[in-house]
């Protein structure tokens, strides 16, 4: 058994215990074993981060890029020289395999070099204002608020604190009650990175305590949120309710993907089901609802069967294993209430779970459904477990309908060999991402990355990001002399 991580909370550069001591008890999703006692950062702690962050910002703010790049890059290098220890904790705290985590780690580094050189923000110039030299500005907003989830917790945190502390901005980061302990590792870097006290403050705690405090918090002007639909609804109410800060969301998905008669099955089925397992099915695109034409249903199903039954479950610690525990009893119970649904309402049930397996485990095997109503919950909830719905389409115009008939919109997908089909239906699926021929996880970290409809509101990227953490100001310069 691992020795108990005590975590603490990063507050003006010092790791400080919560306010009122309390800590809250981190279980292994595999093992059911105490990892950590986690701090649950309280109101007050949330007060005091706040007040670091403002403090510190006239000085960070007034640092040229370069130098404010300075301790980004260290981060960068930190998190690749500490990528085993990185994906160690995460296998502890919400089960991912430690073979997966080289992904988020190349993408954290990337995320903290390339805003570490990237923060020149420009506004525009104007002379047609006879006898006026116009101009806008860009500046930061001041205290920012990152709070993020627990499926791929140092990619959110690098996509959202790198541009936001690039942009001048200091941060209050809160992270996820379910996967704490690398944001806590980070903690751990901030101040040998050389970020001055309070340009970066990391809170651990509950969502309804610390999280709810940072969305109604008076001097937190912005706020950047990845997480559930629900909770982006919680926190939208507690900005209107305090200060209308601005608020970039990113957030859940149903996300369905086209199969067409005439697409490659053997690839459509190899990359569908990759997106709705990985993670354990515990990923905001995955393509949780696909529609196959009627033509090839049988064909495709049989292959999509042979990818999902190749899934190699198990210990998250141990090399090999790509499919991990859900995150916690919680999520696995929610999976599981799911299939039970799934069982009464779908014309065939295809569960790839041995006759061994536990039925306590938070391991879950993934499950296929077919032909389910578009009216059941398991259609039009996200499940966030490695459950699909495989419905079959007879035209095109049905398969539009059905893709576009959720109140989510984050990445659909299609394949086709039909160049011309494929930037119709592209163009008229309501989604702010489309792979053709492809689907998530595929990306492409300089575009936009975000959802239409209740998935989320903003857009992120390498180009974007930076985007919103800063404010725009119009300065008109009365020049008489030059033109008037
Ligand atoms: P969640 O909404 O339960 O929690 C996300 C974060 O919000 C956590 O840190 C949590 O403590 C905090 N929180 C909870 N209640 C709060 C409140 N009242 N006020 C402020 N903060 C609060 O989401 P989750 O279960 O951690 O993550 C899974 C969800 O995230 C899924 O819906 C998934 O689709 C979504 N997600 C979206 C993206 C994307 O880029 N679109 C990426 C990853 C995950």
């Amino acid at each position: 058994m691992p020795d108990v991580i005590e975590t603490q909370l990063l507050i003006n550069n010092e790791l400080v215990p919560a306010s009122d001591n309390a800590l809250f008890d981190l279980f292994s999703p595999h093992t059911g074993e105490l990892v950590a006692k986690v701090a649950e950062a309280t109101p007050a702690d949330v007060n005091t981060a706040v007040d670091a962050a403002q403090a510190a910002f006239p000085a960070w703010s007034a640092l040229s890029p370069a130098q404010r790049g300075v301790p980004l890059k260290k981060m960068a290098d930190l998190v690749l020289a500490e990528v085993d220890e990185l994906a160690r904790l995460d296998a502890l705290a919400m089960g991912k395999p430690v073979g997966e985590f080289p992904f988020d780690a190349t993408y954290a580094a990337t995320h903290f070099n390339y805003f570490a050189e990237a923060a020149y923000p420009q506004g525009h110039t104007s002379l047609n204002k006879p006898g006026f030299l116009n101009m806008s500005l860009r500046q930061p907003f001041g205290v920012v608020a990152i709070i993020i989830p627990w499926n791929a917790p140092l990619i959110f945190f690098s996509k959202k604190v790198a541009p936001a502390v690039a942009a001048g901005n200091c941060v209050v980061v809160k992270s996820s009650e379910k996967a704490p302990l690398t944001s806590w590792k980070l903690s751990q870097w901030i101040a040998q990175c050389g970020f001055p006290p309070g340009v970066i403050n990391i809170l651990s705690g509950h969502g309804h305590i610390s999280g709810q405090a940072l969305a109604e918090h008076m001097k937190v002007r912005a706020l950047s949120f990845t997480g559930s639909m629900r909770t982006g609804r919680l926190i939208q109410i507690a900005a209107a309710q305090s200060n209308l800060k601005k608020l970039v969301f990113e957030l859940g998905g149903k996300s369905p993907a086209l199969i067409f008669e005439d697409a490659d099955l053997e690839l459509a089925a190899k990359e569908t089901e990759n997106s709705v397992n990985w993670n354990s099915g515990q990923t905001c695109m995955a393509n949780s609802r696909i529609y196959v034409h009627e033509s090839v249903e049988d064909a495709f199903l049989a292959l999509f069967e042979k990818f999902a039954r190749a899934r190699r479950l198990g210990d998250p610690l141990a090399t090999g294993v790509n499919h991990g525990p859900q995150a916690d009893k919680a999520q696995s119970d929610a999976v599981r209430r799911y299939i039970a649904i799934g069982k009464k309402d779908a014309q065939r049930t295809i569960d790839t779970t041995p006759n061994d397996a536990s039925p306590s485990s938070n391991l879950i095997h993934p499950v296929i459904f077919t032909q389910v109503p578009e009216s059941s919950p398991l259609t039009r909830d996200e499940i966030f477990g490695p459950v699909v719905i495989i419905n079959s389409f007879a035209t095109e115009q049905e398969a539009i309908a059905k893709a576009n008939d959720t109140e989510f919109g984050l990445y659909a997908a299609l394949y086709t060999k039909d160049l011309e089909r494929a930037m119709r239906v592209g163009k008229k699926l309501e989604s702010g991402m489309v792979g053709v021929n492809c689907t998530s996880p595929t990306g492409c970290w300089d575009l936009p990355f975000g959802g239409w409809k209740g998935s989320g509101v903003g857009r992120e990227s390498l180009l974007e990001s930076m985007d919103h953490y800063l404010e725009v100001k119009t300065l008109y310069v009365r020049v008489g002399g030059i033109g008037g």
